[in-house]
This record gives structure tokens, sequence and C-alpha cells, in this order.
């Protein structure tokens, strides 16, 4: 992923399609945010586990419990 945003890449969509980040099972909740972490984006600290998620109002659920929830 640091290769890629090295290589030019800036936006999350770009990473992907250098990397393949976020085509994997978990449709890019989980890394998709490390990635928009990355490029500089905003973002704070899940109070339980620590994952970056999104600083935006409307992005503050942790995608890593959010799969983990799903997952049962
Ligand atoms: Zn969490």
């Amino acid at each position: 992923m640091r290769k890629a945003i090295q290589a030019g890449a800036k936006t999350f969509e770009q990473v992907s399609k250098r990397t393949g980040v976020g085509t994997g099972p978990c449709g890019g909740r989980r890394c998709g945010t490390l990635v928009r972490a990355m490029l500089g984006e905003p973002v704070i600290n899940c109070n339980e586990c620590g994952w970056p998620i999104l600083a935006e109002p409307s992005a503050q659920v942790c995608p890593r419990c959010e799969y983990a929830k799903q997952e049962g």
C-alpha cells in the first residue's frame, strides 16, 4: 500500500487499483480506513480495538468491530 501511495496514488480508489486492497473478503471495510489514514485523512482510534476510524462524523463506525460483529 505504501508503495502505491509513494508511486502517486492519491485516493483510496487509486490505491485499490494498484494494490487490490478493498477487493478482498472484507471489501475494504477494515483496510480501507488504514489506506485513508496513510493518505493523510483525519482519523481517530476506536475505543474498543484501537483501529483507526475516519474522523468524519458520518463515518465514525469502527469497521473492524463491525466486521467482527457480522462474523458472529
Ligand atoms: Zn474497533
